[in-house]
This record gives C-alpha cells, structure tokens and sequence, in this order.
C-alpha cells in the first residue's frame, strides 16, 4: 500500500515546449530547481542558497503538475509524486512514515524531483477545533519539514508542492528553508490560450482556415485542462461525421457542450 500512495516515473513525457501560456512561470521553476540539480557548483562558488522548496499555487488545471514533471524530464531526474490527501492516513504515525518512506526513496533514486500535490491537506491553517486528528497531519507536517531541512546533506533532491488553495495554508511552510519560492500558475490569458490550443492540436488534423485567436478570444476563463478537454471534444464532433479534418464548427459545438454541462453542474451544485 505505501508504495502505491506514491506515484514514480523514470522518465515523464513532459517538456518545457508542451506548456503554453506560461513562459514566465517555466523560467522560474528552471532556475529554482533545474539550476541547483544541474549545477551545484554554481550556487557554491557565489555562495548562495538555492530555494529549499518550490511552491506552484494557482487554480486547478494550469499546469502544475506539468511544470513538475517538465523539470524532473529535462534534467533526468527521477520523479516522484504524493497526493497530500495520501498523507492524511488513519493511524498514528502513518503519515510520518510515508514521509520518510518519500524521501528514502528519493535518495534511493536521485537525482529526484519530490512532486507533493494538493499540499493543503496537511499544511492547512490551523483551527480551533483540536481534534486528534489535526494533531496527525501536524505531526505528518513537521516530519516534512524535518525532512527538508536534512535535504543539503541529501544531495540530488528536489522538493516541488502544489496547491488550489494558498490562501488555506499554514504559513510555517513559507518560512526561508522551507517552500520558500512561491510561484503563482493563473489561468492563460487570450495569448496562452491561443497557444495552448495549439500545443493540443499539434497532431491533430485541422482545417487549414481554423482561427485559433478567434477561438481563444471566446474561451474566457477556460484552464489548461479545460482547453484540453475541448479539443478532445472537437475532434469527436469530426469523428461522429466521418470526417477526416477538424473545424471551427466543431470547436464551437464542443464549447457549446461543455458550457451546458458546466451550467448544469453549477445548478445541481444549488
Ligand atoms: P490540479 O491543480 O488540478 O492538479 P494542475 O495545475 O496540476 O491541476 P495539470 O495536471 O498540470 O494541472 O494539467 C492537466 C492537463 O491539462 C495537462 O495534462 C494538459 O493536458 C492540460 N494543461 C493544463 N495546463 C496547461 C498548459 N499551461 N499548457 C498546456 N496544457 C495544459
């Protein structure tokens, strides 16, 4: 069971070219996490610190996971994903662990990027309420945060959190040698839709005349994973017809769909 909570790829299929919209963001995960693993001796010589831990905050469905995995690929590193739900076990002691079983397998494996998703769920404010419970994940919390300050003597390990919900957050976690790189993933503007609509549809066979600003101009707060599901969606609508190429039209009715879904969704959520 403890290795099943974690989820280990050699080698992810992401690369810096497969995320659109959010240049700025790639360029600053490179230089926390991909700098120190690929030149240690950079951050020694001008006698600097690199960030201990690297904190993607932003909207579901922008590209967190991607940048992770991106920066574990192109620096060959291993990477190893944790659900922070998964660290929220039942039995005392559990969660602390997994932790340690993380980051032995981390160093097993190294150079390692350590990918905790959905951070909140055992680094969220304290409240009032003082149930066992919350003390568990406290104790799960303050054996990451032991795990982290070991990490110089560790070598070749990278700490990479995610989470929806920054404002829920314990800022113990924020504090220097903890995640102290926060970098915030919004949802793309009209420009990073148009090119995440272009990264989706790379293989796919559109019409020569399908305007994909004009499509990007109508998809108003759509996410990354949204855009994605669109295209999908698209080329359903072409494959239903039997045709061969995807257009515009088909853009637009998949867009129709998932409006209506969501409308429904928002209904029933009431
Ligand atoms: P969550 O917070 O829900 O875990 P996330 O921010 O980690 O979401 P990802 O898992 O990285 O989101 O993205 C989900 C999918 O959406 C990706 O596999 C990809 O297909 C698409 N996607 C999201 N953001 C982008 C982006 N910036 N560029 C290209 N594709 C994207």
């Amino acid at each position: 069971a403890r290795a099943q909570a974690m989820e280990v790829d050699e080698s992810p299929e992401v690369r810096y070219e497969d995320i659109g919209g959010i240049d700025e963001q790639v360029r600053e995960v490179r230089e926390a996490v991909e700098d120190p693993l690929v030149n240690p001796g950079q951050f020694e010589t001008v006698g600097v610190e690199p960030p201990s831990g690297v904190l993607l905050h932003g909207p579901p469905g922008t590209g967190k996971t991607m940048l992770a995995k991106a920066v574990a690929n192109e620096t060959d590193a291993t990477f190893i994903k944790m659900a922070g739900s998964e660290l929220v076990r039942k039995f005392i002691g559990e969660g602390s662990r997994l932790v340690r079983d993380l980051f032995e397998l981390a160093s097993e494996r190294e150079p390692a990027v350590i990918f905790i998703d959905e951070i909140d769920a055992v680094a969220a404010k304290r409240t009032d309420s003082k149930t066992s419970g919350d003390a568990e994940v406290q104790r799960t919390m303050m054996q990451l945060l032991s795990e982290m300050d070991g990490f110089e003597d560790r070598g070749e390990i990278r700490i990479i959190a995610a989470t929806n919900r920054f404002d829920m957050l314990d800022e113990a976690i924020l504090r220097p040698g903890r995640f102290d790189r926060l970098i915030e993933v919004p949802k793309p503007g009209v420009e990073g839709r148009t090119q995440i609509l272009r990264i989706h549809t790379q293989d796919m066979n559109v019409a020569d005349d399908l305007d994909f600003e004009e499509l990007a101009e109508e998809l108003d707060d759509y996410s990354g994973a949204d855009l994605a599901s669109l295209t999908t969606e698209a080329g359903m609508y072409a494959i239903r017809d039997e045709r061969t190429e995807v257009t515009q039209e088909d853009f637009e009715q998949a867009r129709e769909k998932m409006e209506a879904a969501e409308e429904s969704s928002d209904r029933s959520a009431r």
